[in-house]
């Protein structure tokens, strides 16, 4: 299985129109940063994990790869404005989208016009097909299995992913007992952390190095970064197995 991380920014992107580059040093190409997404691929099947702003730029950087299927962790805006370009992967057949069961009604509400049976849809697309998923029950999407994780995101919740010996966490402040059982003996972790300083809605770098003492998988790679998580102060003072990710980053598992 092969990993892009398509975009490892954190909601208003790096730079932003808050704070600019904040601490990050705007000479280093790896300190711009679109918003989150990853993509993987086994097998010639590629898997697309949320739709960000800037996803048709990000597909565009990764050389164009076909979407076969979509996952949401969960619906902020962040993770989901760049919905509509996917359009482009239903011109044959609806795409299958895959969402916590319980952000089903939210998207009806707010993409009512992309799901295939409505009758608004476009003749360039058959649009979505929604396909709901819940915690711990284990779905198989082409040759891929994933385990869907629930996780706390402030006042609301998004999911995570185990994949064989991957697992995908983003957008979270706090798990479950049973959530970090299902997540010991991973490989590889890509792992939401989105600054130095404390925060309420996400992991932040000093409680993500505890997650990652007591996970302890082999390797980490940062993602969901904001104006704070500078990418060569980060590989200077992390430990070796824990790496700030960058737009673009591929590793394979
Ligand atoms: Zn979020």
């Amino acid at each position: 299985m092969k990993g892009i991380i398509l975009g490892c920014g954190s909601s208003a992107g790096v730079p932003n129109l808050y704070k600019q580059y904040g601490n990050c040093d705007p000479k280093n190409p790896k300190n711009n940063r679109c918003r989150t997404a990853l993509l993987l691929e086994k097998e010639g099947f590629h898997l697309l994990f949320d739709t960000p702003p800037e996803i048709r730029l990000e597909l565009k950087n990764a050389g164009f790869p076909p979407i076969h299927s979509l996952v949401f962790t969960h619906l902020h805006a962040d993770h989901t404005a760049g919905i509509n370009d996917l359009k482009a992967f239903a011109d044959e057949k609806p795409l299958p989208v895959y969402l916590n069961a319980a952000d089903e009604d939210n998207f009806h509400r707010r993409f009512y016009y992309l799901i295939s049976d409505d009758k608004e849809m476009d003749k360039y697309s058959h649009g979505f097909n929604l396909n709901p998923v819940y915690p711990m029950q284990e779905i198989k999407i082409g040759p891929f299995t994933l385990l869907p994780l629930l996780q706390k995101h402030g006042e609301g919740q998004s999911l995570g992913f185990r994949i064989d010996n991957f697992a995908y966490s983003t957008d979270l402040n706090a798990m479950q007992d049973d959530t970090f059982e299902a997540l010991k003996g991973i490989d590889t972790w890509v792992l939401g952390c989105v600054s130095v300083k404390e925060n309420n809605k996400h992991l932040y770098l000093a409680k993500a190095l505890q997650w990652i003492d007591i996970i302890r998988p082999r390797r980490v790679y940062l993602t969901h970064m904001g104006t704070t998580m500078d990418y060569a102060t980060l590989c200077k003072e992390l430990p070796p197995h824990v790496r700030p990710g960058y737009d673009g980053m591929t590793f394979d598992v």
